[in-house]
């Protein structure tokens, strides 16, 4: 799933996993997990998260590659944050076989709508969660919601800049694949589902 921040990846690789019965592998998850949990990698991504730029490729594809060898990936997966530079892109396309269909689905989202979506993002301080429009704590556990700490005007603008630098260049890359698809991701979020769930259909059809 390819998209900038804000174009609602995360939400949509969820309601696709769902419904395709295979796990999401949020990069970002990880990496925010590994901050909570304090282990080496989450100690040095800390600081490069807040700042908006990004983890090293070989890190990344590190993370990557082990966790696409558990036996819940078997049977395919949805990728949401990964990869977002063409080396891993690169290294994505070695770590797959070759009769398996890699589905790539850009979210394209106009900068403004971005801007706004991301300066008014709230996630649950407690499970990390997107807050639900309209509810004033956390749908799943009842926690206080809070601005994701790279959702801030100065980290968000910071992000915006390495996607359009390091990660747009992946539409390139991929735009001439029989497998590449785009979707219109500025629509209320059960329309983009629709699209994608189409989109990722007309690829592959429906089979989970
Ligand atoms: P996300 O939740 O996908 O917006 O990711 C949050 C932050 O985690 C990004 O701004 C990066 O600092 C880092 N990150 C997540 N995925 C990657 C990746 N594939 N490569 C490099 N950095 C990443």
């Amino acid at each position: 799933m390819l998209g900038p921040p804000g174009a609602g990846k995360g939400t949509q690789a969820g309601r696709l996993a769902h419904s395709r019965g295979v796990p999401k592998i949020s990069t970002g998850d990880i990496l925010r997990d590994a901050v909570q949990a304090g282990t080496d990698i989450g100690r040095a991504a800390r600081s490069i998260m807040e700042s908006g730029r990004l983890i090293g490729d070989d890190v990344m594809i590190e993370i990557v590659r082990e966790r696409l060898g558990r036996p819940d990936a078997e049977r395919g997966f949805i990728l949401d944050g990964f990869p977002r530079t063409v080396k891993q892109a690169k290294a994505l396309d070695d770590l797959l076989d070759d009769d398996e269909p890699l589905v790539v689905v850009d979210i394209e989202v106009p900068e403004e709508t971005l801007v706004r979506r991301l300066g008014s993002r709230r996630i649950c301080r407690n499970c990390g969660r997107n807050a639900v429009p309209g509810l004033t704590e956390c749908a799943k556990c009842g926690g206080p919601l809070v601005q994701r700490r790279d959702d801030g005007a100065d980290v968000m603008r910071e992000r915006l800049r390495v996607y359009a630098h390091d990660t747009h260049p992946l539409v390139e890359y991929y735009r001439r694949r029989p497998t590449f698809r785009s979707v219109d991701g500025d629509q209320v979020p059960d329309a983009v589902a629709a699209d994608l769930a189409a989109a990722v259909a007309s690829v592959i059809g429906d089979r989970q």
